[in-house]
């Protein structure tokens, strides 16, 4: 393939390398439809982690819409128009009671900057709270709460002083074991508080996913946010969501990730899959939060909320309720964890499958006992699927649990695809 590996030596040549390919040696994508991507050889690949097209690739009624709104008019939301109203409205209608203003930015860093400068401005405090092994983002403050070193090692070495993470509540492989954990992951949080509280300069807030992405879809124990929330809360701080991967639909179960936990935040953020690939993210939070701001001056982002990214955002909800995405994530998702909880069985490398709806992840390890992680495997096995026709990635601390985030218009005959394509690499010898 002399034209990819002239293209890659040109990329390397001249894209930032801290831009980095999910393969060494990666196929040249060229077009893509509902859940697959094919190459420019006109190969399929099943794209098993996109996990920001909901809707599938190359949708044409998306399209079709974007494309009228740029011919129409595309500004900023220092207009006004329609779009940006309704868009709001709709936003607000989707998100708990008493949650209905709405800012719009471009994506989750974005977003979850935002949500932390609302909580200091409405708190009037800097600390905020977040968990260890979590990712929120790559600018300066987003990145200050990620935590997780899959993403970023540097998150190693040490935060600013305003940044306070505490003990990752994984009860597959954490410090505690088991979904009865909740009382003993908020015992390591005590102490953080009790620091907090020491230094007198209070909480601003506490940010965290509703369910643990970054380590492969788990579930927080059960009880575990309501009593964080509760604490955060009776400290004047606000508790933010970050639904960016987890919201919108794609657990199945539950539009929104908190609903599992049976709380309501304080702020919502989200991104990825509201614009299926258009730039869009949104903040929403209450009047009283989000006019907290107002003290520092305006809010403005140059293309945040312009008219297309309005109308591809309300195209995207009217698609998805239309093809009904959220039911189709939660009976392909339940058909294929258990395709997958089936290889537990089997395969001694596969120690547990995370997650819910389409947002799974099936952990290797080297040993059940040890947990063991089984890193190189993982990457191998990835491999092994894409010469199979099978995008798939790692993901967690250890890079050894499949991401599996396909988009939420998978078909049974795709998952069953992956499950059985996985389960021939496994069956070659893992
Ligand atoms: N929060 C979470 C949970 C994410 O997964 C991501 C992206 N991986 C972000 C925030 C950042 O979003 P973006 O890449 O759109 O800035």
């Amino acid at each position: 393939q002399p034209e990819i590996a002239e293209l890659l030596a040109r990329r390397q040549a001249h894209l930032a390398r801290p831009q980095k390919n999910y393969y060494a040696a990666p196929p040249q994508i060229e077009r893509g439809w509902r859940e697959h991507l094919f190459d420019v050889e006109g190969r399929a690949y099943l794209d098993m982690v996109n996990n920001v097209t909901i809707l599938g690739h190359g949708h044409p009624r998306l399209a079709a819409a974007i494309n009228a709104q740029w011919l129409r008019l595309n500004t900023n939301s220092r207009f006004h128009y329609a779009a940006i109203t309704e868009f709001s409205e709709q936003l607000a209608a989707l998100a708990p009671d008493g949650l209905d203003a709405v800012f719009l930015v471009n994506s989750g860093s974005e977003a979850n900057d935002l949500a932390l400068r609302l909580a200091q401005a409405h708190s009037g405090a800097r600390n905020m709270l977040c968990l260890l092994e979590a990712y929120h983002g790559w600018s300066v403050a987003s990145d200050a709460v990620s935590t997780s070193i899959a993403d970023n090692p540097r998150a190693l070495g040490t935060r600013p002083d305003w940044v306070h993470a505490v003990l990752s509540p994984n009860t597959y492989r954490g410090t505690f074991r088991g979904p009865d954990t909740a009382a003993n992951y908020l015992g390591a949080v005590t102490p953080v508080l009790e620091a907090i509280d020491a230094g007198g300069e209070g909480l601003a807030g506490f940010i965290c996913e509703s369910v643990y992405g970054n380590a492969g879809g788990i579930p927080l124990p059960e009880g575990y946010l309501r009593e964080i929330y509760a604490q955060v809360r009776a400290r004047g701080g606000l508790c933010i969501a970050d639904e960016v991967q987890v919201g919108y639909g794609r657990l199945g179960h539950y539009f929104w990730g908190f609903e599992q936990q049976g709380v309501a935040p304080d702020i919502i953020t989200i991104a990825k899959s509201m614009g299926n690939g258009h730039p869009l993210g949104a903040v929403i939070t209450t009047r009283e939060i989000a006019e907290s701001l107002e003290k520092e001056g305006a809010f403005f982002s140059s293309t945040g909320g312009s008219p297309v990214s309005c109308v591809a955002g309300m195209t995207v909800l009217e698609i998805m309720a239309e093809e009904r995405l959220q039911d189709n994530a939660r009976t392909v998702g339940d058909h294929l964890k258990a395709r997958l909880a089936a290889l537990i069985d089997r395969y001694p490398i596969a120690g547990a499958v995370h997650g819910m709806g389409l947002y799974l992840g099936l952990e290797f390890v080297r040993d059940r006992t040890t947990l063991t992680p089984a890193t190189e495997e993982t990457a191998a096995i990835c491999d092994r699927l894409l010469e199979l026709g099978v995008i798939m990635q790692a993901t967690g601390d250890h890079q050894n649990v499949l991401k599996i985030k396909p988009p939420l218009c998978l078909s049974i005959e795709s998952a069953d695809f992956f499950a059985d394509m996985l389960e021939k690499v496994l069956a070659e010898g893992w």
